[in-house]
């Protein structure tokens, strides 16, 4: 099973507990990142976030993530040759990355075997955790969509084929 998803409430508490007042910045990029699955860049979050909040601009919302990212509250996913994308779920899971539009989402299924960290060999680093990203095409782009194929020649014969019998009738 999957943890519950990350809420807005939840993650103002975290910001309560490291010492950061909930502004009117961090609550609505809090609720917007919470209420949509698709991990946003922070032009993403600009863009759906301005009209919301009067006077918003682009740097404070790149500021207030770091600021967000810097003491635990988000995490920041950077996908190879993408621009970064914010991650409000803290616990670990992995990512299904499309080869075709760039979307971003997870992993729903939780089974996938946990890696022994201390057993990985990474001279001079410290590895505190992991993630795997999984990289195919997702649905919209056709990758959920795959149909299992009919025999479409099997299917004509069928009637063919049972009407046999009763031809040796003669
Ligand atoms: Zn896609
Ligand atoms: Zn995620």
């Amino acid at each position: 099973m999957q943890d519950a998803p990350p809420s807005p409430e939840r993650l103002e508490e975290l910001c309560r507990a490291k010492g950061l007042a909930i502004t009117v910045q961090r609550r609505a990029l809090l609720e917007e990142l919470c209420r949509r699955a698709d991990h946003p860049s922070a032009d993403d979050l600009f863009d759906s976030v301005r009209p919301k909040v009067p006077g918003l601009s682009r740097t404070t919302v790149y500021r207030v993530l770091d600021t967000l990212v810097d003491v635990g509250v988000l995490r920041k996913v950077a996908h190879s040759g993408g621009t970064a994308r914010f991650d409000p779920r803290l616990e670990r899971h992995h990512h299904l990355v499309c080869e075709r539009c760039g979307g971003l989402s997870d992993l729903p299924d939780s089974s996938v075997p946990k890696l022994p960290l201390q057993g990985i060999v990474a001279p001079g680093f410290r590895i505190v955790d992991y993630s795997i990203q999984f990289n195919g095409t997702c649905a919209a782009c056709g990758g959920g969509a795959r149909r299992i194929p009919i025999p479409k020649e099997r299917n004509k014969s069928w009637p063919r084929t049972s009407r046999t019998p009763r031809r040796t009738r003669t």
